[in-house]
Order: structure tokens, then sequence, then C-alpha cells
């Protein structure tokens, strides 16, 4: 049953949905790309000894101590950066603090599927140039499209893939609105374009703590870019959206578990190539990924990641994948995300489905 809308209701908000992806526990979840080795020990311990003051005080106005941590990390100044709950929080304020009405966000197909959302959300149209065959697009394309607003994903989620930096580069040099780079799995990258948001007033690198600081239950973004552009950016997002637990938390993932987040990383990036050389040995194609996931064209995913889940472990199906890119093209825009984790639960994955691929083939 749908609720009905109200005649009050924004017209620009009906085709808006609920962000909906099948989140019902499973055994083994391998379906949104948190960290599957568990919490950073410095900041558990944070959270499991927290006193009185950070149930019953407002944190923090704007997360200095954050702030200063992060800027220490990527060495940078404090105020080149801003927080939010989660990194959605600041994609969604960095797009709202420059929408102009009437505006675009210019995105990739397939890109990052809250972006539409938040360019909606803040009465901006979205609009994606399709990925070719080496994952990339033709910049003068994006450019034509006519951003109000430039959103890149690098990697690039769902497919994992890096955006070539020649492409970024084109694009910056092409556009002086806002440009976001949302580097959520930069961390498995091995490269980054921070020196985009040092050199570049219009240039927002977009990170998250839910990824490979494994803290995604804890709700921490932050951006980095110039004072000016931050600035935008907290006024839009407003005060105390990060709470005093995770702040302190986060600080001390940050400060104190680093050696912690390196192991797992690079852990990551070895299950990563394991999980893509099995793959290709059970018959499977799988995309070439630069992040802590791997993406599987595949025909029939939807049914397949349906039966994995009744098994016990949870993908991420896809259907719309584009089909101008040829290995979406054989798969008919199906395919299933798989977040790479401690090798038993991939081991268990990859049996699972090859045996849920082969019962629904022979059908
Ligand atoms: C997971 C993800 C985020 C959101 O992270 P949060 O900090 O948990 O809001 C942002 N961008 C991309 C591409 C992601 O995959």
């Amino acid at each position: 049953m749908t609720t009905p809308r109200l005649a009050i209701a924004r017209a620009d908000y009906a085709p808006i949905d609920l962000y909906a992806p099948d989140r019902r526990p499973c055994r083994i979840d391998l379906s949104d790309n948190t960290n599957l080795w568990g919490p950073p020990p410095a900041a558990a311990a944070r959270l499991r000894g927290a006193g009185a003051d950070a149930f019953t005080r407002y944190p923090d106005l704007y997360a200095r101590r954050l702030k200063a941590a992060i800027a220490a990390r990527f060495d940078v100044a404090p105020d080149m950066v801003v927080t939010g709950c989660g990194s959605d929080d600041v994609l969604d304020s960095a797009i709202r603090a420059f929408a102009r009405p009437g505006g675009v966000v210019v995105t990739a197909d397939p890109s990052f599927a809250m972006i539409p959302l938040f360019a909606r959300m803040n009465g901006l149209a979205s609009v994606s140039v399709p990925l070719d065959d080496a994952y990339a697009f033709d910049p003068r394309a994006y450019l034509d499209a006519g951003p109000g607003i430039a959103y890149l994903c690098a990697p690039n989620n769902p497919t994992g893939t890096p955006l070539p930096r020649a492409v970024i580069d084109a694009v910056v040099d092409g556009f002086d609105g806002l440009v976001i780079i949302d580097e959520a799995y930069a961390d498995f990258a091995g490269t980054n374009a921070l020196d985009l948001a040092r050199s570049r007033d219009n240039v927002l690198v977009a990170r998250t703590m839910s990824k490979a600081y494994g803290l995604a239950a804890l709700r921490i973004g932050f951006g980095i870019g110039s004072p000016a552009l931050v600035a935008e950016v907290e006024k839009s997002r407003g005060p105390y959206k990060v709470s005093a637990v995770a702040e302190d938390a986060a600080v001390a993932a940050l400060t104190e578990d680093a050696g912690w987040v390196d192991e797992h990383v690079a852990l990551a990036i070895e299950n990563r190539e394991r999980l893509i050389e099995t793959l290709d040995a059970r018959g499977f194609e799988p995309v070439p990924s630069r992040s802590n996931f791997v993406l599987v064209p595949l025909r029939g995913a939807v049914a397949i990641a349906g039966a994995m889940r009744a098994g016990g472990v949870a993908v991420r199906p896809f259907a719309d994948l584009p089909t101008s890119i040829a290995r979406f093209g054989a798969s008919g825009g199906e395919g299933i995300r798989i977040s790479v984790g401690p090798w038993t639960l991939l081991e268990e994955a990859i049996d699972l489905l090859t045996r849920s691929r082969d019962a629904h083939h022979a059908v």
C-alpha cells in the first residue's frame, strides 16, 4: 500500500523514493562494503567507556577535535575540513550549498545511487553520462551535460573501478563550479585526488569512516577542500551533526588505530585479488576493482542474489547496469556486488554463488 500524498507536498518530491536496499539481517552480509573484520580497537574502547556527558550534553558544534585529527592525518589545515553525519551528509550539504534553481548534478552511469536523490531533494535534476568499456567517460560529453555541480566517484561504486586521473583533471580544468570527488573507497585504491582539494578552490574531496575505518554505525564522514568552500558547506550542513560518542571514537580511530586500519586495508586488497582470481577460475567475469568490493556481471543476478540470501549470504544485486558497457551488455545489465572481508566468508560466498548460478542456469 502506498501512502497518499499530501496536497501541500512538493511536486518535485513525488518521484523520490526512500532508499531501500534489502537490509534484512543475514548471517553473512557482503552487501554494503563495510569493514567485516570488526571495529578498530581504540575506537571501540572509547565507545564502551563513554561517560555521562557523551549522553546528556550536546556535542561540539562543529566537531573541532575531529577536524584537528583529520587535518593532521591528511596534512591539511583544520579549516579545510568539514565533517558530517556520514559522508552522505557532507555530499547532501555540499550539493545544497551550491545548488542554483534549475541546476543539474552530473554523474556517471552507473555510480553512487544516492546522488540523483540528493540532487532532487535539493531542487536539482541529475544527468548521467554512461561509462565506457574502460569504465571511464569522455570528459567533453560530461561537461556538455551542463553541470551546475559535478560529481565524480573514484574509485566508482558499484563498479569498483578507478577513474583515470586524466578524466578527473579534464573535468576540473573544464569546469569552475563545485566539483565533488567522492573518495569513499580511496583507502583501497593507492591513489587519491587530495592534491586537487589543496590546489583548487572549487574541489571538495569527500571521505567516509564507514568503510575502511569500520565505523558505519557511528555515521562519520568528512570533506576536504579550500577554507572558503568548506565554510559554505558548513553553513548548509548546520551544527551538532557528529554525535559526541562518534567524534570521540573517530578521533581514536584516526590517532590510535592507524596501524589496525592499514593492516585491514592491506588484507582487504589481498582478499579482493584472491576473490577475483577465484571467480575467474569458476568462469565468472568479475570487474577489476580498486575498492573493497567486486562487481560480477551476471545474468539472473536478482534471482541468484535471492537464492544466496536464502542460503545465508547477502550480496547486492543490480538489474540496470548500462548495457553500453560490453560486459554488462552480455549480462543483460545484471550483476552482483560482493563486499570483501575475511577469506572464510568469501569462500562460503563463492561456493554459494557458484551453486546458485549453476542451479539458476540449469532451469
Ligand atoms: C558508502 C558510500 C558513501 C557513504 O558513506 P557514509 O559515510 O556511510 O554516509 C558515500 N559514497 C559512496 C560512493 C559510498 O559507497
